[in-house]
C-alpha cells in the first residue's frame, strides 16, 4: 500500500485516497475480486489504474461505449501512463500496433469495448501475455433488471473460467440490491471482496418543479444560475432535442442537439464540442451521455419525466463531478407520464418487464410529488438510510406548502366518475370549470352536477390536482384509452369522507439562489483570485487546443482555484495542489507559474493583457 500512495502523490498529484479507494487496491494487491459501488465522480478509476500499474502485466478494461476511449487514453497519458485502446474504429494497421505493444510488455492499461474482448482471437492474444487484472467498467449492464442491458456483457463470465488467476473487479454507480445480486450471479463474484458507497452526491442540488411552462422556467434557471456554465438538457423525443437547441441558440447559448437520429459523424462533433469547449450546453435524448466523464458539467436538467429512478440518478449524476455545486433541475406535467405510459404499452416488450417499468415510473413520479428532503428519498431508494434532511434540495430550501385538498380532490374524482371514466384531463378540467361547448353539450355533461363545480380553481391548479392524484394512486391513466382517467380502488376512503388528502401548492417563481460562481466564491476563491483564475483558465485553453485535447485533461477547475488562491512560486509549492502529478509538472508546471508570476509581479501592479495568451 506505501507503493499505492507513492503512484497516488507521484502521478495523480492527490494527498489521499478518497471512499473505499484503498480497500479496494488493497484487496485486489492481494489478488482478491472485488465489486465496488461507487457514486458517480467517486473516483472509481483509480481503483483498477493503480493496481494493474502496480502489479505485473497489463490492466484490461471493459467498457461498453466506445466513444470515450480516446478521452479515457488521452487522460491517461497525460499522467505519463502507458494505455491504449482496441476498438472497432481503428484501422488495422493501428490495431496491429497496439497488439504489438502489449505482446512486448509495453501496455499499463488496455481498454476494451466486450464484443472486442470476447471475440477468439483477442482471447488468443490474451492467453500469451500476463495481465494485471480484468476491470469491469459500467457492471449494471450485466443485469436484466437494471436500465442499461447489454446482452454481450452476460458472456464476461467466460474470464473467471479461462482466467482464474486474474483478479477482477466489477464497478458501477447504479445498482438497487437486485441489480447487484444479479450482478454477483452473472459474473460469478461470489467470492468477491464487496464494497458499497454511499450514493450520495452532496454537491448536488436537487430542484424539480411541476406545471406548465417548462421551457421560459428553464430560461430562467439558465440565465439566473447558469449563465457561462456547460451542461446537458435532456428531452425525450428527438424532434424536442431539436426545437430546445435552436431555441437556446436563439437566446446566444453555444447549445448542439445530439441524438440517435442525427448522423454519427454530427454526433461525433457535437460531443467532441462539449468536451472541448468551455460553456457548450448539450440538448440530447437519453442517447448521449454514457460515460461521459466531463468533470465540470454545472447542470443536469431534464424538460421531460425520466422513466425511472435509476434513470433520474445516472443522468443528473453527470453533474459536477469535480465535487464542485452542480445542478439537477427538473421540470415534468402530467402529459410525461401519459407519453410514457404509452411508449411502455406500446413496446413489444412481456407483460412482466411492462409491470417493472411502470413500478419504475411510478417511483419516479413519486420522488416528484414529494414533499420532504429529495435526497432521503432517493438514498432510501438505493436502500441508504440518511437520518437528517440534507438542505440542498429543493424541499429543503424552501418547504413547499400544501393545502387541504380534500374538498377538491372529491370533486375532481366525481367528476371521472359521472363522465364514465373516458375522457381525458383537459376534458375534465373544461367540466369542472363550467365550460359551455358543443362537445360537452353533445355528451350532456353541462347537466351533470359537477359541472361548473369546481371554478374556485384555475385550470393549471387542477391540473395540478390530477397530476397528484394519479401519483398517489387514486386515479390511472388508461393508455389504450388515449389518457382517459379512471379511478382506483384506493378512491373509496377518500370518495366515502374517511380520509382527507393534503396536496402540494403549485410553486410560483421566487428566491434567488447562489450562483455556483458565487459559491466557488464564497469558499476558496475569493472575488481578488478571479481575474487570476480567468487568465489561467485562458491559459489551460490555449494548451488543450493545441494538443487537440478538453481543457479539464490539463488541469481540473478546482486544481485551477487552488493556483489563484495559493498563488505558487515554485515546483515545490504547485505540487502541493491538488491535481498536480509529476508528469504534469514537467509537462505545464512551467508555463503556470511563470502565468501567477506574472500576475502577482509587484512591478506590474495590473495583470497582464489579454493577448499574452
Ligand atoms: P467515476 O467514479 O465517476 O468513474 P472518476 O474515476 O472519473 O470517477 O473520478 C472522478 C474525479 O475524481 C476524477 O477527476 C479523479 O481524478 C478524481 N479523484 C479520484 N480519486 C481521487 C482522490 N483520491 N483524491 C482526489 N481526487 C480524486
Ligand atoms: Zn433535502
Amino acid at each position: 500500500m506505501d507503493a499505492a500512495r507513492d503512484l497516488l502523490r507521484r502521478r495523480f498529484g492527490y494527498d489521499d485516497f478518497r471512499l473505499n479507494q484503498a480497500a479496494i487496491i488493497e484487496a485486489l494487491l492481494a489478488g482478491r475480486d472485488v465489486l465496488a459501488l461507487m457514486p458517480t465522480g467517486g473516483g472509481k478509476s483509480l481503483c483498477y489504474q493503480i493496481p494493474a500499474l502496480l502489479r505485473e502485466g497489463t490492466g484490461i478494461v471493459v467498457s461498453p461505449l466506445i466513444a470515450l476511449m480516446q478521452d479515457q487514453v488521452d487522460a491517461l497519458r497525460q499522467l505519463g501512463i502507458r494505455a491504449a485502446f482496441l476498438n472497432s474504429t481503428q484501422d488495422a494497421d493501428t490495431r496491429r500496433a497496439v497488439e504489438t505493444a502489449l505482446r512486448r510488455g509495453e501496455l499499463d492499461l488496455l481498454y476494451l469495448a466486450p464484443e472486442r474482448l470476447l471475440a477468439e482471437s483477442t482471447l488468443r492474444l490474451l492467453d500469451d501475455v500476463p495481465l494485471a487484472l480484468f476491470a469491469i467498467d459500467e457492471a449494471h449492464c450485466v443485469s436484466q433488471w437494471g436500465h442499461d442491458f447489454r446482452p454481450e456483457y452476460r458472456q464476461l463470465s467466460l474470464l473467471h473460467e479461462r482466467y482464474p488467476q486474474v483478479p477482477r473487479i466489477a464497478l458501477t454507480a447504479t445498482a438497487d440490491a437486485r441489480t447487484r445480486a444479479e450482478i454477483v450471479e452473472q459474473l460469478a463474484l461470489e467470492a468477491a471482496a464487496v464494497f458499497v458507497n454511499s450514493f450520495d452526491r452532496p454537491n448536488i442540488r436537487y430542484l424539480l418543479s411541476e406545471g406548465g411552462n417548462a421551457r421560459e422556467r428553464l430560461w430562467r434557471f439558465l440565465e439566473r444560475e447558469h449563465p457561462e456554465d456547460a451542461g446537458i438538457v435532456y428531452c425525450l423525443s428527438r424532434k424536442k432535442v431539436e426545437d430546445v437547441a435552436r431555441w437556446l441558440q436563439t437566446k446566444g447559448r453555444t447549445a448542439l442537439p445530439y441524438h440517435a437520429g442525427l448522423p454519427e459523424a454530427v454526433r461525433a462533433e457535437h460531443q467532441a464540442r462539449f468536451l472541448r469547449e468551455e460553456g457548450v450546453i448539450i440538448v440530447a435524448t437519453i442517447a448521449f451521455g454514457m460515460g461521459i466523464d466531463k468533470p465540470d458539467v454545472r447542470f443536469v436538467a431534464h424538460l421531460n419525466l425520466p422513466k425511472s429512478i435509476e434513470a433520474y440518478y445516472q443522468e443528473t449524476g453527470r453533474a459536477g463531478r469535480d465535487g464542485l455545486p452542480a445542478d439537477a433541475w427538473l421540470a415534468y406535467g402530467l402529459q410525461d407520464v401519459i407519453t410514457l405510459r404509452q411508449m411502455t404499452q406500446d413496446s413489444d416488450a412481456d407483460e412482466r418487464y411492462k409491470k417493472i417499468i411502470h413500478h419504475k415510473l411510478e417511483a419516479m413520479l413519486g420522488l416528484c410529488e414529494l414533499t420532504t428532503c429529495r435526497r432521503q428519498a432517493l438514498l432510501a431508494y438505493f436502500g441508504e438510510v440518511r437520518d437528517a434532511p440534507c438542505g440542498n434540495c429543493d424541499n429543503c430550501l424552501e418547504p413547499p406548502e400544501t393545502w387541504e385538498a380534500t374538498e377538491a380532490a372529491r370533486k375532481a374524482l366525481s367528476c371521472v366518475y359521472r363522465t364514465g371514466q373516458r375522457f381525458g384531463v383537459n376534458y375534465l378540467i373544461d367540466v369542472l370549470t363550467g365550460k359551455d361547448d358543443e362537445r360537452i353539450r353533445r355528451f350532456g355533461h353541462d347537466r351533470l352536477q359537477v359541472h361548473g363545480l369546481g371554478r374556485e380553481l384555475n385550470g393549471s391548479e387542477w391540473r395540478s390536482v390530477f397530476r397528484q392524484l394519479i401519483a398517489r394512486g387514486y386515479l390511472r391513466v388508461d393508455v389504450d384509452g388515449h389518457g382517459a382517467l379512471q379511478l382506483t380502488e384506493a378512491c373509496r376512503p377518500l370518495l366515502r369522507g374517511e380520509q382527507t388528502l393534503q396536496l402540494r401548492r403549485l410553486k410560483k417563481a421566487s428566491r434567488k439562489p447562489k450562483s455556483v460562481r458565487e459559491k466557488i466564491a464564497a469558499g476558496d476563491l475569493r472575488p481578488e483570485d478571479e481575474p487570476l483564475f480567468d487568465r489561467l483558465r485562458a491559459l489551460r485553453a490555449r494548451l488543450a487546443r493545441e494538443q487537440n485535447v478538453p481543457p479539464y485533461i490539463i488541469f481540473h477547475d478546482n486544481t485551477l482555484v487552488a493556483m489563484a488562491r495559493h498563488r505558487p512560486t515554485g515546483e515545490t509549492e504547485l505540487l502541493q495542489l491538488p491535481g498536480v502529478g509529476e508528469a504534469k509538472l514537467d509537462r505545464y508546471g512551467r508555463a503556470f507559474l511563470d502565468a501567477i508570476a506574472a500576475a502577482i509581479a509587484p512591478s506590474q501592479g495590473e495583470l497582464p493583457a489579454d493577448d499574452t495568451y
